[in-house]
């Protein structure tokens, strides 16, 4: 059973709530944050107390122990998804980074800091709420996660 984790602080289009996702001999955990849209009417304290409450799902992740790893990345919380990706990356995890320009530079930087390996990014505009769902699609479809999806 191949096990994969798609986890963001913002939305993943479609996904109104964590649930786990079967496929033939695969499976997604997905973890889905506030989308976008909600974000701005939400108090800056409050959204960051729900990403903090969004990264420590380690019941979740124990009882699956996914071995690969898909993360939205944007301008916000660079520090704590950064510390959260190394945490659960491991030594031997596929790592995917889905990153919108925002800091391109910082986020390349902090994957030298935390010694995270080799991650793959896949590009998108903020929020990365349809790339994070196009990725899951191609996971529960294939298994795999390969190509560098168009945005929706
Ligand atoms: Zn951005």
């Amino acid at each position: 059973m191949k096990r994969a984790l798609f986890i963001s602080y913002n939305g993943i289009k479609g996904i109104g709530a964590p649930q786990v996702i079967e496929g033939e001999n695969r499976l997604a955990i997905v973890l889905p944050g506030v989308p976008m849209s909600e974000y701005l009417g939400i108090d800056p304290v409050l959204r960051k107390q729900k990403m903090i409450e969004l990264f420590y799902c380690e019941e979740v992740l124990e009882q699956h122990d996914p071995s690969i790893l898909v993360m939205y990345i944007g301008d916000h919380g660079l520090a704590e998804a950064f510390s959260l990706a190394s945490m659960l990356a491991g030594e031997d995890k596929e790592l995917h980074f889905v990153s919108c320009e925002c800091q391109s530079k910082r986020k390349k930087e902090l994957c030298g800091e935390w010694l995270l390996p080799n991650p793959h990014f896949h590009e998108t505009t903020c929020g990365g709420e349809y790339v994070m769902r196009a990725l899951l699609d191609q996971f529960i479809a294939t298994g795999v996660i390969t190509c560098f999806p168009r945005q929706g």
